[in-house]
């Protein structure tokens, strides 16, 4: 089985939290998790901007929230430039 590197953890993670990921994808993320701190720190960082965007005031478009909060990770996956 191959493992996960920390730029695969990043592209996954939203889909993670959200539960969207299959049972395997799921394992492998764990199992990286298990094994980096710096992940384990990312993955925390992340589920805690969800959970603050799950009490955004809720005039606060959904969608514009959304869009905030990818903009988070895009920072937090090491600003990458197209
Ligand atoms: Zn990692």
């Amino acid at each position: 089985m191959d493992e996960l590197v920390c730029q695969d953890l990043v592209e996954l993670v939203t889909d993670y939290l959200e539960g969207a990921l299959g049972p395997a994808e799921t394992a492998r993320v764990q199992r990286h998790l298990s094994t980096c701190d710096g992940c384990t720190a990312y993955v925390d960082q992340a589920r805690a901007a969800v959970r603050a965007s799950a009490a955004l005031p809720p005039e606060l478009p959904s969608a514009q929230a959304e869009a905030q909060l990818l903009d988070i990770f895009r920072t937090w996956a090491g600003q990458r430039d197209r």
